[in-house]
């Protein structure tokens, strides 16, 4: 093709595609890493992340994944202790998260933070540069790395870069908060193409350019023009890989997973209903315990014939989270306190990262799950459980503030704040017709399957694509592949 050039792919991430476990490494669970690792490997690109300096002593900074094969490279960027505390824990966690999740009592800012933040980008977008920034195309990922593409065209103008935000992006009144939300809009509109959930959310980053920054908008065109370049502006919902839950649910590993836990937990017979996050404030688990409480209280004949299984993975281990599990814990035991009957208990919880395929069985027995986010940019649990429904048995119940909600047919939405309307939903859904249940999944189902995570990479490697005019060449061929030259 002549007007095709070769183009190596670039992914800047702030957690690393393969994590050391045991003396060797094994690819970091995530639908981010599956999707992204089969492009990697066929274009032999480079994925650079960022690793914690005693780790990059340890075991290098370079590694050729995966291990055995060596079909592309994993790059870590050494960090320092003081550096993970202001970048990471600091403004990306304490103050990025919650500003973009309005959750604004949790916001928390020191200027510490934000130098070693802008210290951070700048170190990643200098080894971007080392890899040949030029020849490549540069894909960012989330809200850790705002600055980067900025430092990166500092230095090469003309680097197709794109950034995906995997969180929600607030509306203007939130965002002034930030005292540097100048120099973040600035950084972001650095990219030549940025990708958000929802259409809302991007939305929201255009009229916080248009009061901040005074650039011209194309809200419908979808792109910002400032001092002579042009960003594009799209909504990728992100999404998981159906068939690799679909097969693992309905796998003979799930069968012994799945028979096992039941019985170790004294829950052969009962309907579950099923909650899975990471212990995070955003997730809204307070709240969803409050309905299970209320649907025992309101509801006693089910004592005894449902429990509400939660599985809670340990994540970032600073506050606010710390504080957040622990009453989590409390409001757990509560419960348990007041209805356990004999060796039923309401809430069976479990402090753990399971699997995806121990996942993907859950998902599959469980008769109903609920998402119970107070606000969320997309939630993967939501696509995983429909995804793992094999035998249309199961409803889902997904808070109308996570972004999953608005895009999947045949699921029932709940406002995780008005507790008694939860309760009553979770009823009506442990009551459903069998038929009604199976049409609704099924509807669910197929929205999914066709909207899986790969579809969701072709679409914003096809984008870029028109960015250069076409001058990329794809070869999207069968579901899984995707290879760009
Ligand atoms: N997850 C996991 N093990 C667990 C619980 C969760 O691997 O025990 C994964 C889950 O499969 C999903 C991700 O964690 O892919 C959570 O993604 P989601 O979008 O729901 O929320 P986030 O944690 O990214 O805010």
């Amino acid at each position: 093709m002549e007007n095709t050039f070769k183009k190596k792919v670039i992914i800047v991430s702030n957690r690393e595609p393969y994590t050391m476990k045991k003396g060797r490494l094994s690819k970091t669970v995530g639908g981010l890493v599956s999707a992204l690792d089969p492009l990697m490997r066929s274009n032999n690109g480079v994925w650079i992340s960022t690793g914690s300096a005693s780790d990059v002593e340890k075991s290098g900074a370079r590694a050729s994944v995966p291990p055995g094969d060596g079909a592309y490279s994993m790059r870590r960027v050494a960090i320092s202790p003081g550096d993970v505390e202001g970048y990471y824990n600091g403004y990306s966690n304490r103050f990025l998260w919650p500003l973009c999740h309005m959750t604004l009592d949790r916001v928390h800012h020191l200027r510490s933070y934000w130098r070693s933040y802008v210290k951070v980008n700048g170190l990643l977008a200098g080894a971007v540069l080392e890899e040949g920034a030029h020849d490549s195309i540069i894909w960012l990922q989330d809200y850790h790395l705002a600055l980067c593409a900025a430092e990166i065209r500092s230095r090469s103008p003309g680097a197709l870069i794109s950034l995906f935000w995997h969180i929600p992006w607030p509306p203007h009144a939130v965002f002034r908060i930030c005292p540097q939300r100048k120099e973040l809009l600035r950084g972001l509109l650095a990219n030549d193409l940025l990708g958000f959930q929802l259409e809302s959310f991007k939305v929201n980053f255009m009229r916080c350019v248009e009061k901040e920054l005074g650039a011209l908008v194309d809200m419908e065109g979808g792109a910002v023009h400032l001092d002579g370049r042009t960003t594009y502006l799209k909504s990728f919902p992100i999404s998981v890989d159906f068939a690799s839950f679909e097969n693992a649910a309905a796998s003979g590993e799930a069968a012994v997973f799945l028979k096992r836990f039941l019985r170790a937990r004294n829950l052969e017979g009962l309907f579950i209903a099923l909650s899975v996050n990471r212990l995070d404030y955003t997730k809204g688990m307070i709240k969803c315990l409050e309905v299970i409480e209320v649907f025992f209280s309101k509801y006693a004949r089910y004592r005894g014939r449902v429990s509400f299984v939660q599985v809670a993975v340990p994540t970032r281990k600073v506050e606010p989270f710390l504080s957040y599990r622990d009453r989590v814990r409390r409001k757990v035991e509560a419960i348990n306190l007041k209805f356990s009957i004999g060796s039923w208990k309401p809430v069976e919880y479990l402090e753990t990262d399971l699997t995806h395929t121990e996942l993907a069985a859950l998902y599959r027995h469980a008769g109903l799950a609920i998402i119970s986010s107070v606000y969320d940019g997309m939630n993967l649990v939501a696509k995983e459980y429909i995804s793992s429904q094999c035998d249309l048995t199961g409803s889902l119940l997904i808070s109308e503030f996570a972004g999953a909600a608005e895009e999947i047919p045949g699921v029932t939405m709940i406002n995780p704040y008005d507790t008694e309307s939860c309760a009553d939903e979770l009823r009506a859904a442990i009551e459903k017709e069998p038929g009604r249940k199976r049409a609704a999944m099924e509807e669910a189902r197929a929205y999914v399957k066709k909207h899986d995570v790969y579809r969701w990479v072709r679409k914003i490697f096809r984008e870029m694509d028109q960015i250069t005019d076409g001058r990329l060449s794809f070869e999207a061929s069968g579901k899984n592949k995707l290879t760009v030259e």
